[in-house]
């Protein structure tokens, strides 16, 4: 006996598949058994200061003064950054700026171009 997963929508357990698809026969919500988890984290989207999506290859500006941990250099508010590349943690943009070098920004701090 395979064990389904409950509806993502109402929660039923009465859920039956399909081929690849799982359907619910209470709320009539289809959806792809396999895959769930990685789309799951596809919807990690990281958005600028004003809410615009971010994604590789962007060019955005710094919207605030940022010092640069470990030196005096500061990038200053209206820098404009080309070609981010987006990563996790707490500074989640990989940039490198004109004149200060390969550096990571926090992605509320910039402002898609
Ligand atoms: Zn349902």
């Amino acid at each position: 006996m395979s064990t389904l997963p409950p509806c993502p929508q109402c929660n039923s357990e009465y859920t039956y598949e399909d081929g690849t698809q799982l359907i619910c026969p209470e709320c009539a919500h289809e959806w792809s058994a396999s895959g769930e988890a990685e789309a799951a984290n596809d919807d990690v989207v990281k958005k600028d200061s004003v809410g615009n999506v971010l994604q590789d290859g962007d060019t955005v500006t710094v919207i605030k003064d940022l010092k640069v941990k470990g030196s005096s250099l500061v990038v200053k508010v209206g820098t404009k950054v080309k070609n981010i590349r987006l990563c996790d943690g707490d500074h989640d943009i990989d940039c490198k700026i004109d004149g200060i070098g390969a550096m990571k920004l926090k992605s509320e701090f910039v402002r898609k171009v």
